[in-house]
This record gives structure tokens, C-alpha cells and sequence, in this order.
């Protein structure tokens, strides 16, 4: 159980290297937020790839101290293989309600060459809201690129940074 603390921030940060789609590679189809993108590189990983995802429950596992994704679902875990990333999601989010904190805001940053992020970002933002169970205006996107510098910039990885704030719901537990 995390320390009392009536605010809590946690950052999370998640890159997944790009490859082409079978047959030329090993990309498995590109999903950013539980939205599909429909792009010929798809992201290298154990289960479905989801940096927003990983990133998302990353920072809501750190705002808790908690152990972080790799710790809670490793990726030898044959469970996780092709995974539905939002399961992660939904299990931080048990968590951090299990210890008697909700999500204030969250403020992701996804760094994509190609495709656009644009088009697809107010459904990614209210997909997200509805996995974490918070107002779509709790939730904020911002999609970048890298300015055609090094791997992310020349499209063979994407990469995502999201800070989140928890807040406490409950009175603190008497002691024992
Ligand atoms: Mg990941």
C-alpha cells in the first residue's frame, strides 16, 4: 500500500520498434490506443504492441509505486502473447482503485513518423476514457513526429511518454 500521499504523479514512457507487415516482416498490425491504424509497419512484441497502452498503464502503476509492466505481465508469459493491450490498462486501473486512488488527468505524447496520428485522435482519446473511467476531458493525446531524425524519424519505431495524476477517493484507512 502506497503512502497516503493525496496526489500522486507517474510517468510512463514505452517504445516498440516498426516492421513491415507479413510477408516481409514480422510487424504485427499497428494499434495505438485500442484504435487500429492502417499503415504496411507494424509494431515487433509480445503481445498486441500497444505503446499507448503500455505507456498508459506505466504511468498509472508509477504514480502507485507499484511494480511496473514488465514486472506485472512479463513477456515470457505465454498468457500475454498476442494480448489485448487494454487488459493492462484495466489491471492498473484495478489497482490503483484497490488502493484507494482515481485517475485526475492523464497527458500522453505518441511519437509516430507515419501514419498521421490526427485523425484518429478523438477516438483514441475516448477509447482510452472509457478504459480508464474517467471523463474524455480528463484525457489528453498529442501525436508528434521526429523530424525524420533517427530510427522513430525514419518510421521504424514508435515511441509514447504519458504523465498521470492520481488523486485519493477515500479517507485514509485507520490504523491497525
Ligand atoms: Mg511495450
Amino acid at each position: 500500500m502506497p503512502a497516503r500521499l493525496r496526489l500522486r504523479i507517474g510517468h510512463g514512457y514505452d517504445l516498440h520498434r516498426l516492421e513491415p507487415r507479413p510477408p516481409l516482416g514480422q510487424g504485427r498490425p499497428l494499434v495505438l490506443g485500442g484504435i487500429a491504424f492502417d499503415h504496411s509497419m507494424g509494431p515487433i512484441s509480445h503481445s498486441d504492441g500497444d505503446a499507448l497502452l503500455h505507456a498508459v498503464t506505466d504511468a498509472i502503476l508509477g504514480a502507485l509505486g507499484f511494480p511496473d509492466i514488465g514486472q506485472l505481465f512479463p513477456d515470457d508469459d505465454p498468457r500475454h502473447e498476442s494480448r489485448d493491450s487494454s487488459h493492462f490498462v484495466l489491471e492498473a486501473m484495478r489497482r490503483a482503485r484497490a488502493a484507494g486512488y482515481e485517475l485526475m488527468n492523464l497527458d500522453a505524447t505518441v511519437i509516430l513518423e507515419r501514419p498521421k496520428l490526427s485523425p484518429q485522435k478523438d477516438r483514441i482519446r475516448l477509447r482510452l476514457a472509457e478504459l480508464l473511467g474517467v471523463a474524455p476531458e480528463a484525457v489528453n493525446i498529442k501525436g508528434k513526429t521526429h523530424e525524420r531524425v533517427d530510427a522513430v524519424g525514419e518510421g521504424r519505431a514508435v515511441e509514447v511518454h504519458v504523465v498521470a495524476l492520481l488523486e485519493t477517493t477515500s479517507t485514509p484507512p485507520t490504523s491497525r
